[in-house]
């Protein structure tokens, strides 16, 4: 079912969009669609033009140099942590740790947190609708610790069955770790709600916000959430850079993930003592150009508005998920009341590849496959679907253009 939409916000997308030039381009000799969002988004200039300025004139290592440009590039490079701080309103800046990303992050809590915390018998909760990324570092720890996973079912239309949750947690659960929006289904989840049923039962609440914060405002206070991880890429930032939100009391306690430089108080070959949160998790030379990069790109969001963002996806989400279900022999994979920016279906007759392969053809960008979610299309008795995942800078028209596409696919197979 569609959503409601909130009021039009005043801000003009079709200006927006021609701050990304790579929009701008024929593939196969059409215009480029681009809905392949959730897998990555597209770079605005602003973040490019700022990351060249860095390479071209700020570049140095950071925290460890006395000199002036290795100040400029730490200034630099650290800015992005108070705005994060600030656009996830958490309430420290040290509680945000960089890592490479998504995946990263999620397997620095395994590794740290899971690894310090889980024994043998001990508990960690999962969903049916996770990323791979918060599946495996969990097998991965549960191997090493002894620790059992449980797993929150998906009902049919693509929503956490949160009676069998309730039915699951017990005092030996240590860990629920949950994705806030499903990059396979679109389903949003009810993350606070989740939260407050892991803390009564005495469990710390882990989220994986990959698919959440690109696309409305995350608050980590509100949620209650132990931790939160997220991925710049998805959010007109670069690759190779991200962040774990983690609470100062919890993240203290941890000891480290990785070693090496930075991450040390001091080293002897008797002793090593380590460096206070965030330093402590991030060891080696980080991807600074990166954190510069994501800084723009938060500077270009917030200047956008993420309520305005969040009202326009609704839109065009809403918009798709009217038009695709129109078309005779699509079923949608998910079809949850609260949908963010993904719809993905299925046909009896065409398998997915094939489908993706004819859209490109007419230059419409989208992911087929499992999405790195393969239990869950287990769940729906499928082994791919076609995703169309959308952004700010969509258009309505893009949707046309996939329908249409869909439609010209369809006759192939008449
Ligand atoms: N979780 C979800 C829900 C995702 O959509 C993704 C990316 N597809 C990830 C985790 C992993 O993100 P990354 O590859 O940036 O680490």
């Amino acid at each position: 079912m569609p959503q409601a939409v909130k009021d039009i916000p005043a801000v003009d997308f079709d200006k927006i969009r021609k701050d990304f030039s790579v929009l701008n381009q024929t593939v196969n000799g059409q215009p480029l669609v681009y809905l392949d969002n959730a897998a990555s988004s597209q770079m605005p200039k602003q973040v490019a033009d700022r990351m060249d300025h860095y390479h071209r004139h700020e570049h140095a290592n950071v925290h460890r140099g006395i000199h002036t440009l290795s100040q400029k590039a730490t200034d630099a490079y650290e800015e992005a942590r108070t705005k994060v701080q600030e656009l996830i309103h958490a309430d420290h800046e040290y509680e945000v740790i960089y890592t490479t990303g998504t995946t990263d992050s999620l397997n620095l809590v395994a590794n740290s947190y899971g690894l310090e915390n889980l024994s043998k018998g001990d508990e960690i909760i999962l969903t049916e609708m996770e990323h791979h990324a918060n599946i495996v570092p969990w097998q991965m720890i549960a191997k090493k610790t002894g620790a059992i996973i449980k797993v929150i079912p998906v009902t049919d239309s693509g929503e956490l069955d949160l009676e069998a949750y309730k039915d699951l947690i017990t005092s030996s659960t240590k860990i629920v770790s949950v994705v806030h929006v499903s990059n396979a289904l679109g389903t949003m989840n009810p993350i606070k709600k989740i939260g407050e049923i892991a803390h009564e039962n005495g469990a710390v609440l882990v989220v994986d916000g990959a698919q959440a914060v690109p696309h409305q405002a995350v608050d980590v206070q509100d949620i209650d959430a132990d931790f939160y991880a997220f991925s710049a890429h998805k959010m007109c930032g670069p690759t190779g850079f991200g962040i774990l939100y983690g609470k100062k009391k919890l993240l203290d306690a941890m000891p480290p993930y990785r070693g090496g430089g930075d991450m040390i108080d001091k080293v002897s070959f008797e002793e090593t003592t380590f460096n206070v949160v965030p330093f402590r998790f991030e060891a080696g030379t980080p991807p600074i150009s990166a954190a510069v990069g994501f800084s723009a790109a938060l500077d270009y969001l917030n200047d956008i508005g993420m309520d305005q963002i969040e009202t326009r996806e609704h839109e065009l989400v809403n918009y798709a998920v009217e038009r695709v279900t129109k078309i005779d022999g699509l079923k949608l994979v998910g079809n949850s009341a609260n949908r963010a920016s993904v719809v993905s279906f299925v046909f009896d007759d065409i398998h997915a590849s094939d489908l993706g392969m004819i859209l490109d053809k007419r230059g419409i960008a989208v992911r087929t496959g499992h999405h790195c979610a393969q239990p869950v299309l287990r769940r729906f008795g499928v082994p791919a679907t076609t995703r169309a995942s959308l952004s700010f800078y969509n258009t309505k028209d893009d949707i046309d253009r996939l329908v249409d596409g869909i439609e010209y696919a369809k006759t192939f197979f008449e």
